[in-house]
């Protein structure tokens, strides 16, 4: 884990260094948990939203997108259930005075238990070697099952006492469980207690409690209260989805782990509207869906595994989370739920307006069933990030760090470098650049020497860089230099944009 840990600050050293993410307000010492996009960052981050809307929207006949106010009426919160129960339990050490998120405390003892049964899973695997079963090892092995147990049997007591609100038993399990805190190591805990993590703010000139306003903590209700506007207005037929991205804001109490954990973040949701009763085969077949997404980009699929939750909110009848393993271990980086009518209905209750859809084949109305698709953006560029970083040794004994960011979702996917800064090269070199601008994000560097040049382009990622020599003056073509493997191929100007093409589908 200390190598996680070093790791991860290496990480986030170098997205400060190389443009991809700022502390904000850094001149003034900074804000906890708000983070500025520089550059780099804001194509990664801009890419990814692209490549969501694709997949969601724009290669769906059936999803279409809304951008809504980020102020929405305020009832809206009340209906949505967010006033009243959009809370985290906190606790208090009274010794370092840090602050806690009850559930979080027991979710890492639990991670501890599971660190646990996995080195068991290793240690039996080095014995045994080929032969090794790991299905029959972890069903079988008795200290295994009893980890297993223990790890049932806490998760079922948390869900129970998060559900029926029980926070002094909730503190019972954390001193049961002899939880300490990791910064004063006592376990001297006050009660928990339940915070809104609601940012609210005035709106117009007078300031009274009518007046009040949140900022969303979630692009979803934008959506639900549209629900019919769109369902009229582009002629959508259950089933039927509405996608949006932006941002979203929540007072997070605990607010650590870089762009993990922000107090401002984006969304990208997808609610997907269809008929009562058919809604576990649709929340099975986003499930797949959003899995697939996930694995297109070529992150490997060991990064990736389904959380099925044990408590489930009170409207839901289903949800999963996609987590990924982040340098600080498995944490959910997107949620799968199936909402069941919960939200269209509490709008029509608190509304007074009727939201229904008629069903031509069912011949009959309904407040329409949703199962959503919610994933974190700023989630989505650390879990790219945290994948692409690595640092090689190269076979010279060199070293060099690269981002091997999927070419997709690079910054910037074209370098143009002349290898010297006369001859006419740079000129050569401008030329070829501002073909390639007109489809995509490219740099040109005539700095330093070439090697030094590559480098740079690594570490943003980059996957493409075209070398402009002697040669190209006289025949038009160039060497493109692939940032994965290093290797060099000579082609033809003509060529280059048909060849980046190809390598970016
Ligand atoms: P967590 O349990 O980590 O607080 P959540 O279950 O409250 O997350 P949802 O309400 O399901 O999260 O929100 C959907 C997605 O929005 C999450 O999967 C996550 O990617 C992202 N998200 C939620 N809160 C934050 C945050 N504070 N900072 C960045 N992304 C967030």
């Amino acid at each position: 884990m200390a190598n996680h840990e070093e790791q991860f600050k290496k990480l986030i050293a170098h997205t400060k260094e190389y443009g991809f993410i700022f502390p904000s307000s850094e001149i003034y010492d900074g804000l906890a948990a708000v983070y500025d996009y520089a550059p780099c960052g804001i194509e990664l981050k801009k890419n990814i939203r692209e490549y969501w809307w694709k997949s969601m929207v724009q290669m769906r006949e059936n999803i279409v997108g809304v951008d809504s106010g980020i102020f929405m009426h305020p009832t809206i919160w009340k209906a949505s259930g967010h006033v009243d129960a959009f809370n985290d339990p906190l606790i208090d050490n009274r010794d370092s005075k840090k602050r806690y998120r009850a559930d979080v405390l027991i979710e890492e003892y639990i991670a501890k238990i599971e660190d646990k049964i996995n080195k068991e899973v290793e240690k039996a695997a080095k014995r045994f070697g080929d032969a090794f079963n790991r299905e029959q090892f972890v069903t079988t092995n008795p200290r295994v099952l009893e980890y297993g147990n223990k790890i049932k049997k806490i998760s079922a007591r948390m869900a129970h006492d998060l559900t029926v609100n029980d926070l002094t038993d909730l503190k019972k399990l954390i001193e049961e469980l002899e939880i300490a805190d990791p910064v004063s190591g006592t376990r001297n805990w006050t009660d928990i207690r339940q915070f809104n993590l609601m940012f609210a703010t005035q709106i117009g000139s007078v300031s009274d409690e009518a007046n009040t306003v949140y900022l969303r903590p979630e692009t979803a209700q934008g959506i639900f209260v549209n629900f019919l506007n769109v369902q009229k207005t582009s002629r959508m037929k259950i089933p039927f989805g509405i996608a949006q991205t932006g941002k979203a804001f929540r007072n997070e109490i605990v607010a650590r782990q870089f762009i993990f954990r922000m107090r401002e973040f984006e969304q990208m949701e997808m609610q997907f509207f269809v008929a009562p009763g058919t809604e576990l085969q649709w929340f099975e077949y986003w499930k797949e869906q959003r899995m697939k997404w996930h694995l297109s980009l070529g992150i490997p699929a060991e990064k990736y595994r389904f959380h099925d939750h044990e408590k489930l909110a009170h409207y839901a009848n289903a949800a999963t989370d996609i987590e990924y393993e982040f340098l600080f271990g498995f944490k959910e980086l997107e949620g799968i739920h199936s909402r069941t009518d919960f939200d269209l209905s509490r709008h029509q209750e608190f509304s007074g307006k009727k939201i229904q859809y008629f069903d031509i084949e069912r011949n009959e109305s309904y407040v329409p069933y949703v199962v959503e698709t919610s994933i974190g953006l700023d989630r989505m560029c650390l879990a790219v990030m945290s994948y692409a970083y690595n640092e090689e040794t190269l076979p010279d004994g060199s070293e060099r760090t690269v981002m091997k960011i999927p070419p997709v979702l690079a910054p910037y996917k074209v370098a143009v470098l002349p290898l010297v800064k006369k001859d006419g090269m740079p000129e050569k070199a401008r030329e070829i650049l501002s073909t390639l601008q007109k489809c995509y994000m490219c740099q040109y560097d005539e700095k330093d020497t070439i090697g030094r040049r590559y480098r740079r382009q690594d570490a943003i990622g980059t996957p493409f860089c075209v070398t402009v020599d002697t040669q190209t003056l006289q025949d038009n073509t160039v060497t493109v230099r692939l940032r994965d493997d290093m290797t060099q191929v000579r082609i033809a100007i003509a060529e280059l944009n048909a060849f980046v093409a190809e390598r970016l589908q």
